[in-house]
């Protein structure tokens, strides 16, 4: 019978990589916390039509990404290839749209890409979104934000941000026609993906990393020259905003984004330390959305941040995490009768150092076997019962990783003396 695997693109995040994963995602949602956004937790399917809707038709995520199912009962179903949508579904759907909010979420997303370095079917991002906030201010936050936690995470000197304003729909209609006006009396020069983009998604051709076509786009119109002047005038404040914090930024006319929904301020941070898979994060405002999706007009902002590209760049970065033992302590019991004193105690002795991560020898053996065993662990400690231990009532205390006699102990004695130890070999 052949072995069973993985799905392509879809991978296994081993015990030796969850540090990176649980370290990251403390540092987020600490630094998230810390500008007051709550986490709000979503399904991870949803009806197909959600995603039609809000990402839009002639979008690479809506034609040829998701992965999209019938349920038993017949409803077209749609394995979530980002979170916004869900998260406005949400909040609209529980009515929480009459004060500004502050969100955020986590969890696994889908889309049939070709799988590479930093390019996943399932991935994970970590997403913010902002509701009911017209102003720049609120760009400006959510900017200072991502700023902040580059810095946590020791990545900053990685990582560049890019930024641009796409104006309303309006704005954005007239230059469409202004570029593909332009584009079409250049057919010829064009890659094929930009002349299928031309009759659907024109802007993405300002995305295009082809040499032609981008040659091309040195003499196309720039978008910065139709904008209208609300979103000239807010752009404006957001720059003055991040450079009175400080925030670098690098403005780039040519970032458009993929996803219909954006307008205003979109958003990347990028890295030259991961290749081809640069993009860690991303985002914009999308002031239409709720009401699109059948909400009361509401102005929304967000980004979302590939966790295996953030967990790539801390490796690439060499950050180094403190390493993170599996064990304190070892627990060898040798024989029936040191099983059971040993069993006992320990379970006792969790009870009064619950920060220690006690492994207690399991499936019998040698005392020979289990002290190898024990070695391997990476404990500092090894408790040890064997029959006298088990007769007698007490327990021997062998370090493991540094200098010292063993100590027999009684085993009511056994917490006091950690909790010595433990806290005198730290600081
Ligand atoms: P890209 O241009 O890299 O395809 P995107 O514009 O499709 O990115 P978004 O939809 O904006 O990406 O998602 C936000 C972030 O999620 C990206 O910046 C990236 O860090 C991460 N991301 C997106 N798609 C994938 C994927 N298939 N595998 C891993 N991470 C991804
Ligand atoms: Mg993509």
């Amino acid at each position: 019978m052949s072995t069973v695997r993985a799905i392509r693109g879809m991978h296994d995040i081993l015990p030796e990589q969850t540090c990176y994963w649980q370290y990251l995602e403390n540092v987020i949602s600490d630094v998230l916390g810390s500008y007051g956004y709550g986490e709000i937790r979503l399904p991870v399917v949803e009806y197909t039509a959600l995603f039609r809707r809000s990402i839009g038709e002639v979008t690479d995520i809506v034609e040829k990404e998701m992965y999209s199912f019938e349920d038993r009962n017949g409803e077209s179903l749609t394995l979530r290839p980002e979170g916004t949508a869900g998260c406005v579904r949400a909040v609209v759907e529980h009515n929480l749209l009459a004060t500004p909010q502050r969100l955020w979420y986590s969890g696994p997303m889908f889309r049939y890409e070709r799988p590479q370095k930093g390019r996943q079917r399932q991935f994970h991002q970590i997403g913010v979104e902002a509701f009911g906030i017209a102003t720049p201010d609120i760009d400006a936050e959510l900017i200072a934000l991502t700023a902040r936690l580059w810095r946590a995470l020791g990545v900053v000197e990685h990582v560049q941000l890019q930024l641009n304003s796409i104006g309303s729909s309006t704005a954005r209609r007239h230059y469409r026609d202004a570029l593909v006006s332009y584009l079409a009396q250049h057919r010829d020069a064009l890659d094929d993906d930009s002349v299928r983009r031309l009759d659907t998604n024109p802007l993405r051709i300002l995305d295009s990393k082809h040499p032609a076509t981008q040659a091309l786009l040195a003499g196309a119109p720039a978008l910065a020259d139709y904008l209208d002047e609300e979103s000239r005038a807010d752009f404006a404040r957001l720059c003055e905003l991040l450079d009175a914090a400080s925030v670098p930024y690098v403005v780039n006319p040519r970032l458009v984004r993929g996803l219909d929904y954006y307008n205003k301020t979109v958003f990347e941070w990028v890295t030259d330390k991961l290749g081809a898979q640069g993009t860690v994060c991303a985002g914009g405002r999308y002031d239409g959305l709720v009401e699109q999706l059948g909400g009361k007009a509401t102005p929304g902002i967000g980004f979302a941040m590939g966790k295996e590209r953030l967990v790539l760049l801390l490796e690439a970065a060499a950050q180094v995490l403190p390493a993170i033992p599996a064990a304190d302590l070892y627990v060898v019991n040798a024989g029936k009768a040191a099983e059971l004193a040993a069993f006992v105690a320990i379970e006792d002795l969790r009870e009064q150092l619950p920060a220690l991560r006690i492994v207690q020898h399991a499936g019998g053996g040698s005392f020979k076997s289990q002290m190898k065993k024990a070695d391997k662990s990476g404990a500092r400690w090894a408790l040890i019962w064997g029959e006298d231990e088990a007769a007698a009532g007490t327990v021997t205390v062998k370090p493991l990783r540094e200098q010292g006699q063993q100590e027999n102990m009684a085993v009511a004695a056994v917490a006091g003396y950690l909790a010595q130890h433990t806290t005198s070999s730290e600081g």
